[in-house]
């Protein structure tokens, strides 16, 4: 599943061809994908521009001269490709390698530039609703989301209050939409492995009993904030430079010091140790004993 970087790469990657352009043409292939498409959905994006094009945890948000915003979701294997006179990309800094199969193109906008934007989405996970603008952040997909690990506003503090009456694992309340929007299995082990905290470690230690921050809500903060922030950085550069010989965008797995490194040595400088890969809730945590407590 794409998280937060991989979805903001994909932003950055279609905003240039879609702000400021209007869908000339729609083509919806199939009825749905993860559910049926919204009513007169074709209609409803033909002939409309897209004023911005935002992103809100891993929803990418195309605000429309309608008044209503395309909400898209990539789902599982979802992925956009972008065809221009001077070629095709395809936007986004992947784990795992994207379906070209044209198969499993259901979704293209023909843009009045003359660009086309194409969604492939072999297991149809993937999602695309109208929503008012006016109502969007009452949606249900919307409403509960947590804070943007990026924005101002997610701090220590934040993170201590979300954790203090948790009684789970560190692992799963960062993987918690509702504690912090946009992080999954990858990040969340990168992000624990640089604040050297164990993924076993009970969420609620992030806070005082009287509910403030502990030093180690402080170095989770800090520890998620660099992850993506260098995962994007990553993802602004892979646009081009990192493909396989086959076009596909392969593995970046040189990102990572600990996510599918089992059995190789901790990178933290001076410790010695072997990352470990434990199953938490039905998902592999990847995570060095000796120095993550
Ligand atoms: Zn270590």
């Amino acid at each position: 599943m794409p998280e937060l970087p991989e979805v903001e790469t994909v932003r950055r990657g279609l905003a240039p061809v879609m702000e400021g352009a209007r869908f000339a043409r729609v083509e919806a292939r199939r009825p749905d994908l993860r559910r049926p498409f919204p009513k007169n959905f074709v209609k409803r994006l033909e002939g409309q521009t897209v004023t911005g094009l935002g992103r809100r945890a891993k929803y990418l948000l195309a605000d429309l001269t309608s008044g209503e915003v395309l909400l898209m979701h990539l789902g599982m294997s979802g992925s956009f490709r972008v065809a221009a006179e001077d070629g095709e990309t395809m936007p986004g800094d992947f784990h795992h390698e994207r379906s070209q199969d044209r198969a499993h193109d259901h979704v293209v906008f023909h843009m009045s530039s003359g660009v086309r934007v194409t969604f492939n989405d072999p297991r149809r996970f993937g999602l695309m609703l109208l929503v008012p603008r006016a109502l969007l952040s009452d949606h249900p997909l919307i409403r509960e989301v947590g804070p943007e690990p990026l924005g101002n506003a997610f701090d220590a503090d934040l993170l201590a209050r979300a954790c203090a009456r948790k009684n789970t694992s560190l692992k799963a309340a960062l993987s918690d939409q509702k504690v912090v929007a946009g992080l999954g299995n990858i990040y969340v082990c990168e992000a624990l492995h640089r604040a050297r905290l164990s993924p076993k470690r009970n969420a609620r230690t992030l806070a005082t009993r009287s509910g403030k921050p502990t030093p180690r809500a402080e170095a989770l903060v800090g520890a998620i904030k660099d992850v993506l922030n260098e995962a994007l950085r990553a993802g602004g550069s892979s646009l081009r430079d990192h493909r396989r010989t086959n076009g596909e965008l392969g593995y970046f797995q040189h990102h990572f010091r600990v996510y599918d490194r089992e059995g190789q040595p901790c990178p933290t400088p001076g410790c010695g140790g072997t990352v470990r890969r434990i199953v938490q809730n039905g998902r592999s945590t990847f995570y060095c004993p000796r120095c993550q407590k």
